[in-house]
């Protein structure tokens, strides 16, 4: 890796800690990151020329595996006709009827484009609509690096060992309570004693590794909201089109007020989306009064690539999609209890824990091994298997990778635990 370690010294010169975003430095783990030139299906090339297994898919958004050629087509067809002209287009009115018909929480929808933009709009949109300022969210989901969310939460901001960040006022934090996940005595208690605007979350949390909702969670959950006047916002930038087309509300059967969705709607583009009940999302400008907007919202281009990608989302690529998460599981998860770990999967996404029992909140997945998962990250890096660089993280799959990737896999991880 010394073509990526120089590019790494010279990164850090000129960019905070190397990285634009923190959870891709290796800070939690051993080593520096590999700097990737190019990919295709599920195989990254780093600038030494290595072949890497890709396990993190850009952090969900490449379901589909890198560089499709409808996707690439999209795209470049696009760009020749301009790349954003501050107007609206043809092209964001089919997108936002075709996330309507796949979606069964959304009514109406709009585009921005990032996960962060999308809840921090969905939250003043809750909090514009109900007249109520306090938000519950879940110890350990991440919802985007804005100050109401930066509270407890997961992903890079629990990597990096900070309860919260400095810079966000006390009187902002103070406004969002927080509880855990799987659990709705505590709600209760919030949604009793204070007047709630919303409880965000996620449906199937991927930012504290993956963890299982338990049964019935998130539709009791729904009905408690509801008999108290407060939204539930359900955060599927993660999974949305991922666990279904329909994302965690198909999956799990529920029709909350507002969803949010990034990474996959922009088929590897900025862009995503907030939306829901006609009757909450008709507040938003220029029909309501709560105020939200964006230069480069619904950009032309990034449209393109997610409506390619919407298109290539068939039943069958989620009958395909799900027969490999299982051979990967069926293939791995002996492996790892072998070891006394565990392991939770939804769909294709997933984590292994460093942990004899599988979490089922936040708190349990504090208990795992962390300096036993850097040791193993290393070492599956030297099995050109790029896992996600922290044990508070998903793997992501895509459809495009073959018995053969699968054999590799399972041969790389099984070499890295043996090892440990
Ligand atoms: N919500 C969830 C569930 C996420 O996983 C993320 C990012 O990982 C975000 C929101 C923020 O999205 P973005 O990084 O596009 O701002």
């Amino acid at each position: 890796m010394n073509k990526s370690k120089i590019l790494f010294e010279r990164a850090k010169k000129r960019i905070p800690g190397g990285v634009n975003s923190p959870v891709r430095a290796f800070k939690a783990v051993k080593g520096d990151p590999p700097f990737i030139k190019e990919a295709r299906g599920c195989w990254m090339i780093d600038e030494d020329g290595n072949k890497i297994l890709d396990l993190i898919g850009s952090w969900g958004p490449m379901i589909i595996g890198h560089a499709h050629p409808s996707i690439i087509q999209a795209i470049q067809e696009t760009a020749q006709k301009g790349t954003s002209f501050g107007t609206p287009t043809r092209g964001e009115v089919f997108f936002a009827e075709e996330l309507c018909s796949a979606h069964p929480a959304l009514d109406m929808v709009r585009l921005c484009s990032s996960g962060t933009e999308a809840t921090m709009h969905a939250i003043r949109l809750a909090r514009g609509f109900t007249q109520r300022d306090h938000i519950v969210k879940i110890d350990g989901c991440y919802h985007g690096a804005h100050d109401s969310m930066l509270v407890k939460a997961g992903s890079g901001v629990a990597t990096f060992a900070a309860p919260g960040s400095p810079g966000i006022p006390a009187d902002v934090a103070k406004l969002t309570l927080t509880a855990p996940f799987n659990n709705l005595e505590v709600i209760q208690e919030q949604l009793s004693k204070y007047d709630v605007a919303a409880v965000i979350l996620e449906a199937v949390p991927g930012n504290m590794g993956c963890i299982i909702p338990k049964e019935n969670y998130l539709s009791d959950l729904l009905s408690l909201c509801r008999s108290h006047g407060t939204l539930l916002i359900v955060d599927e930038v993660m999974t949305g089109f991922r666990l279904a087309r329909g994302g965690a509300c198909e999956y799990y059967n529920i029709k909350p007020d507002l969803v949010c969705l990034g990474k996959i709607v922009g088929g590897g583009l900025p862009l995503a989306a907030f939306g829901g009940r006609e009757e909450v999302m008709s507040c938003l400008s220029p029909k309501g009064a709560v105020y939200q907007a964006g230069t480069l919202s619904g950009n032309p281009l990034a449209v393109a690539a997610g409506r390619a990608t919407l298109e290539l989302l068939t039943p069958e690529f989620y009958d395909r999609l799900n027969a490999t998460s299982e051979k990967i599981d069926k293939k791995i998860r002996p492996l790892v209890e072998a070891k006394d770990l565990s392991m939770n999967r939804v769909g294709s996404m997933f984590t292994i824990f460093f942990r004899a029992d599988a979490p089922t909140c936040f708190q349990e997945v504090l208990e795992c091994d962390f300096e036993a998962f850097g040791r193993f990250h290393a070492l599956a890096l030297e099995e050109r298997l790029y896992f996600p660089p922290s044990q508070y993280e998903a793997v992501f799959l895509s459809a495009s990778i073959e018995d053969s990737d699968i054999e590799f896999f399972a041969a790389g991880i099984e070499s890295a635990l043996s090892q440990m």
